[in-house]
């Protein structure tokens, strides 16, 4: 688990679902490909840093004994500070290969940390939703037992209020799959990752069979169940070896849809590639957009920069927004938490992370 992370929408990462490699006995992690936007998977690519040299793939699943690191999924009841934590950061807390009940337990310790703030992250929001439909306050409550003393429990309500669902997509197909799934599921916040953004998605125009028009920033309390709006976007373009461009008529239609709703946009990075005219001195390759389909001369080309010099500028302005009722509460917890801390300087509950540090979205 990382005690701090560098992803930009997100204090720290927490990660009890790991693999050990068969071979090795290296201890990293497992997850599947299940889309474009694994393709170049960061977490993939770390697994070699633990001694765990597999591919994310249904093949190596039987490379790997999978198991929930107890002494990790404990770490959060141990950090008095509240954090932003995102759940399950190199894999997907529901995948196939995770049994019910160490979802169980995941969710169990996010009830017992009402000071933190959870963000869990899918491709696989048909197993999410399925997962909630069975009601699992019971299971949860049962799991939460063998972790705290029935005296120290805090009062959970449903669904966690503390508790951020979210689904990745990369372009319009992903979003038409996953966002439907993640708006059917019960949850306090809802947020999309568009990252790696590989295509363009329009967030506010999705015709029904029976000719009803859903958007998913603004809701539809015209039938019944009423569908919930979003509560967050994100957008970056990709990073690392291999990554493609993203372009940048993708991340302004989502920022200006965003704002259009009143629903908060937070820019994470270009990624490898960035349009800008400034980066093409020292830039080691150029994208040529095609042209639109009116004839018109591309005016859009990518440059390959890196990373760090593509930077989270978009249109000369970085845009941080966040759920705001999450700031809110966050801002009470760090009050809370800084007349504890000022009244024992000393806590001993902070330690060491044991655990490999792995880090970075996917
Ligand atoms: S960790 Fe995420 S990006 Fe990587 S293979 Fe799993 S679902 Fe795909």
């Amino acid at each position: 688990m990382g005690d701090r992370s560098k992803i930009e929408w997100t204090d720290a990462t927490f990660n009890p679902i790991r693999a050990r490699n068969k071979a090795t006995g290296g201890v990293g992690h497992f997850c599947e490909h299940v889309s474009e936007g694994c393709r170049n998977c960061y977490a993939e690519r770390l697994q070699k840093r633990f001694n765990n040299p597999i591919r994310y793939a249904a093949q190596d699943r039987k490379l790997v004994d999978i198991f929930l690191d107890e002494t990790v999924l404990r770490q959060p009841l141990a950090w008095r500070k509240p954090r932003m934590i995102f759940v399950c950061s190199m894999t997907d807390l529901f995948g196939e290969w995770v049994p019910d009940e160490w979802i169980d337990r995941v969710c169990a310790v996010m009830a017992l940390c009402p000071q933190h703030t959870f963000q869990v992250l899918t491709k696989r929001p048909e197993r999410m939703r399925e997962w909630y439909a069975r009601e699992p306050q019971d299971l949860i409550n049962a799991q939460a037992g063998t972790l705290m003393h029935w005296d120290d429990m805090p009062d959970a309500e449903w669904p966690l209020p503390n508790v951020w669902l979210g689904v990745s997509v990369e372009d319009q197909a992903t979003a038409d799959a996953r966002i439907p799934l993640l708006l059917a599921t019960p949850a306090a916040v809802r947020f999309v990752s568009y990252e790696p953004a590989l295509g363009p998605v329009d967030f506010c125009h999705h015709a029904q069979p029976e000719g009803v028009v859903i958007d998913w920033l603004r809701g539809f309390d015209g039938g019944w169940p009423p569908i919930p709006g979003l509560d967050w976007v994100i957008v970056g373009g990709e990073s690392g070896p291999g990554a493609r461009p993203m372009h940048p008529k993708w991340a302004r239609s989502a920022r200006d849809q965003c704002a259009a709703a009143g629903v908060p946009f937070f820019f994470k990075q270009w990624g490898e590639w960035v349009a800008s005219a400034d980066a093409r001195v020292g830039a080691c390759d150029a994208y040529f957009w095609p042209a639109a389909d009116d004839g018109t001369f591309p005016t859009e080309v990518s440059f390959l920069v890196g990373k760090k010099r593509a930077g989270r500028l978009l249109d000369g302005r970085t845009h941080d927004a966040m759920p705001a009722m999450t700031m809110v509460a966050r801002g009470a917890a760090e009050a809370t938490e800084k007349s504890r801390v000022s009244a024992s300087p000393r806590d001993p509950s902070r330690r060491a992370c044991g655990a490999p540090q792995d880090e970075e979205s996917r």
